[in-house]
Order: structure tokens, then C-alpha cells, then sequence
């Protein structure tokens, strides 16, 4: 990377000004890998054009009413933005128009987080001590060294004039596992009409980059505090406050937050560990000896995931994978259940697109979520785990397509055409062998299919 910015930055000059800026810079002194290195200059787009190019570089013109040009460095795109200045934000989301040619302190004062508002000269990073040449005008520095996340300058003017960056706060305050500062943090609320302006899409993106955190708890918690969770996910509400069982040593927020914690940090993951217990306050009884009872959340867990995630525009596949984890959260093959049982459950999973590995990492969350002690849970998750892997792994038909007969040949052995009997055949016909794989072979299949026509006939 560092070869390709020395080529970038001798293209431009070594009057370009040119710094590495804002997330990048954080992800740097972090020690994190960046998603992406943003560039700074004092050149105005027209001139980083004609001097990239002069140099043989490709030059792609991204945003340039932004200040915006992509420099191609070999097969690497490099953002590279004129220091700007924001004028008046009139829709809660971008300024009206951008100032250029202002210098790099404006620059950095338009930016959301102390952490985020520093910039490293490109010169500085070619070599030498990089780390005394940053420019830091904000104490973004000691922000970063104490895990605090803190607006430039006043916070209820930056959540005034942009929205997103009260959802940008929760965010990284899960990534980074940094506090959000008193001020920072009830500034908030005031503005909770601009957040409101956000789009869906951009909320959709935040929520799971904020899932997918470091310490996801934080974020959601985050949310909750200052009223962005009643905003985008007010659903959810309900769970906060709302007890649970002798099965459980948390309430059902408190367990969602271990759940979302413990899977591993995949989208359909995440949002599938924030969602499965959603449908439970509406489903909470208590019987005569004060016990209390969820029966039948699932689907009103899956109805609300429906809906929240079509609301937020989740794409389709993301939103098939949330669905299928929550609506099998709730039903684990006991060591009661026989095989052909437990050949139904796997039947289920395979149905719904979900595989018996993901299922189990959703499961293992959710169960030790519980907070009753790892131990046990552990062991026993391994038991069911591996019965269920062996029961699999000797594949056995869960399909009417994995048939050793076809319909084809139905309709021969009883001389009828094709119609509804064939459906119910051919299921009269996996159930059996789900019930006895070795049955699946055709003349055991064509004996079974010549006694159920006959029953019929
Ligand atoms: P990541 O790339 O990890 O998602 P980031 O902080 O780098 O996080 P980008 O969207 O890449 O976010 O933006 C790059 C930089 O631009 C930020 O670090 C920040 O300095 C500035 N920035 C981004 N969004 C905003 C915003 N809404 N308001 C103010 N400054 C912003
Ligand atoms: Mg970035």
C-alpha cells in the first residue's frame, strides 16, 4: 500500500498537500485494517486530473461537485478529495454545497469524531516517524488512546446538520468498543427528527456494520438509551423490561444482547440473534404456579423480522437467512426424539435453505446466551451436534426428489396419469423412508407404492 501512495504522491507533487485523512488514519494508529484509504489534497479536482494523468495514471471523475476523483494506482482505486469546507445543511443529511480550496484544518473541522478528524501527510507515511507528523487539531489522539468517541465541536450542531452521524456514534462505539462522552451521547436525543431523515438504506448498512462490532452490546444499548431504537426498530421496544423463565438468568433484552454477542459477526448472524426473541413479550403467560411461558413466539418473531427487514430494504437472501434461524430457533431435537424425528427436523432445516452448521453456531449462541453456565451447555450442544452430523452425513432422503423412484415411474406401476395422488404418493413415500432410509430402493418403494394404490383403490 505504501509503495502504491509514493506513486500516487509523486504524480501529484509534493505540493499537493496530499494527507491521508479521516477513518483511515484512525484505522492506522489503531492498528486495524481499513475498508478504505481516503485521501486528502490541496489541489483542486481539475488539476489532481491533469497531473495524474500526466504521470499515466487513470483517472476517474467519482464526485467531483464532492471534490471527488478516483486516482487508479495499478488495479487500486484512490479517493482523492479537495480539502472542502460544508456550507448550510438544509436536509439533515449534505450540505448544500461544498466550499474548496480551504485548507486543511477547515477540512478536518467538517468531520464527525475527534477520532475521525485527524490526517497524516502521505510524505510522512513513506517513512521516517510518521506519528509526529500527524495532524491532529482536535485531540483525536488522546480520544483514540482512551476509547472516546467525541463530536467536533459542538455536538448538537453536527447531529443537527447530519443525521447519520447519531447513528455513526452507536456504531463505531460497537466496532471500536469506545464510550460515547456525556455530551456527545445526550446531544442524541435532541435531534432525533434529523435522524429521522436518514435513509433506509444508509440505516440498514450502519445497524449491521453495528451488529457486526466488537462489543455490539454497546451500540445497541447506545440505541436504546437515546431513542434511535424507538425510531428504526421500535418493535423491539417491548423486549426491554420484559422478564423470563426459570430457563433463563437474563430478561429478554439483556439475553438478546448475549445472544447478538456471542454468534459470530455475519450479518444474517447477527440480525437473526437480535430479532428470534422479539415476538415474546406479546406471547408472555404465566400459569397457576406463576411460571412463565413464551408458547408460540417464533412465528411472531418471524412475522416482526419480516417486517422490520423489508421496512430497512435488507436485501432478499439476507432476509431468508434471518428469517429461517429465528423461526428454528425455538425447536432443538431433545435426546427423546428418535431418528426419523430428528430425519424431519434436518428435513425442515434443508426446506428452509439453512444448514445444520449454521443452525448449530445459532444455536450454541442462543444457548449459552441463557446464562445457566457454559459447561453444561457446551457438552450437550456437542452431543446433539454430532448425532445430528451422523444422522446427515449418511444422507438420507429429505426430498421427494432424492427418490429412488420418479414420478415417472409411478404413473407406469399404476397406470394413471400424472395428478394430485402423485404428490401425495410421492410424501406418503419420504415419510416412509425418512422413517427407514434402507426402504429407499426402488422395490421396496414400488411394493409400498402398490399397497398404498391398493388402500386407494
Ligand atoms: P468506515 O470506512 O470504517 O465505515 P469511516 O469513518 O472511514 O468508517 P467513511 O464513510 O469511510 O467512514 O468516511 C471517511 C471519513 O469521512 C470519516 O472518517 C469522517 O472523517 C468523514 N465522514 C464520513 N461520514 C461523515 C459524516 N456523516 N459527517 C461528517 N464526517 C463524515
Ligand atoms: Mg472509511
Amino acid at each position: 500500500m505504501e509503495n502504491l501512495l509514493r506513486t500516487l504522491h509523486q504524480a501529484l507533487g509534493p505540493d499537493s498537500g496530499l494527507v491521508l485523512v479521516g477513518g483511515a488514519v484512525r484505522d492506522l494508529l489503531l492498528d486495524r485494517p481499513s475498508p478504505d484509504w481516503d485521501l486528502a489534497t490541496a489541489l483542486l479536482p481539475g488539476e489532481v486530473t491533469s497531473r495524474a494523468r500526466a504521470a499515466g495514471l487513470r483517472v476517474i471523475p467519482t464526485g467531483l461537485q464532492h471534490g471527488t476523483v478516483t486516482v487508479m494506482v495499478g488495479a487500486r482505486g484512490f479517493e482523492v478529495t479537495t480539502f472542502r469546507g460544508d456550507e448550510v445543511y438544509l436536509d439533515g443529511r449534505r450540505p448544500e454545497s461544498v466550499k474548496l480550496g480551504v485548507g486543511l484544518e477547515e477540512d478536518l473541522a467538517r468531520r464527525d469524531f475527534t477520532i475521525n478528524a485527524m490526517a497524516l501527510p502521505a510524505g510522512a507515511l513513506e517513512g521516517g516517524d510518521w506519528e509526529a507528523s500527524l495532524v491532529d487539531p482536535f485531540g483525536g489522539r488522546e480520544d483514540l488512546a482512551s476509547g472516546t468517541l467525541r463530536a467536533v465541536g459542538d455536538p448538537l450542531d453536527r447531529f443537527g446538520e447530519d443525521g447519520l452521524r447519531c447513528l455513526r456514534a452507536c456504531r463505531f462505539a460497537s466496532q471500536l468498543d469506545f464510550e460515547i462522552e456525556p455530551a456527545t451521547l445526550e446531544a442524541i436525543p435532541e435531534r432525533l427528527e434529523v435522524a429521522g431523515k436518514v435513509s433506509v438504506e444508509r440505516v440498514m448498512a450502519e445497524l449491521t456494520k453495528l451488529l457486526c462490532g466488537l462489543q455490539p452490546g454497546k451500540g445497541l444499548s447506545a440505541l436504546a438509551s437515546t431513542g434511535l431504537l424507538r425510531l428504526w426498530l421500535p418493535e423491539l421496544l417491548p423486549m426491554i423490561g420484559c422478564p423470563q423463565n426459570r430457563y433463563h438468568a437474563y430478561p429478554v433484552w439483556e439475553h438478546t444482547l448475549e445472544v447478538v454477542r456471542r454468534t459470530p459477526p455475519d450479518p444474517g448472524l447477527r440480525w437473526a440473534a437480535l430479532l428470534h426473541d422479539c415476538g415474546k413479550p406479546s406471547r408472555k403467560t404465566e400459569d397457576a404456579q406463576g411460571h412463565i411461558h413464551f408458547y408460540g413466539h417464533e412465528p411472531v418473531s418471524v412475522g416482526i423480522a419480516t417486517d422490520i427487514l423489508a421496512r430497512l430494504r435488507a436485501s432478499g437472501a439476507l432476509a431468508r437467512d434471518v428469517v429461517a434461524l429465528v423461526a428454528h430457533h425455538g425447536t432443538h431435537p431433545g435426546p427423546d426424539w428418535g431418528d426419523p424425528a430428528c430425519r424431519r427436523f434436518l428435513k425442515r432445516l434443508q426446506d428452509d435453505g439453512l444448514s445444520l452448521e449454521r443452525w448449530g453456531v445459532f444455536r450454541l449462541a442462543d444457548q449459552s446466551g441463557k446464562g445457566l453456565g457454559d459447561e453444561t451447555c457446551f457438552g450437550e450442544h456437542r452431543a446433539l451436534m454430532s448425532r445430528l452430523e451422523a444422522l446427515a452425513q449418511a444422507a438420507p432422503p429429505l426430498h421427494v426428489r432424492a427418490l429412488a423412484v420418479d414420478g415417472r415411474a409411478l404413473m407406469a406401476l399404476s397406470g394413471r396419469k400424472g395428478g394430485p395422488w402423485l404428490g401425495e404418493l410421492q410424501s406418503h413415500l419420504l415419510e416412509r423412508v425418512m422413517d427407514d432410509p434402507g426402504l429407499n430402493e426402488p422395490d421396496a418403494l414400488a411394493a409400498l407404492a402398490r399397497a398404498w394404490l391398493g388402500e386407494r383403490a
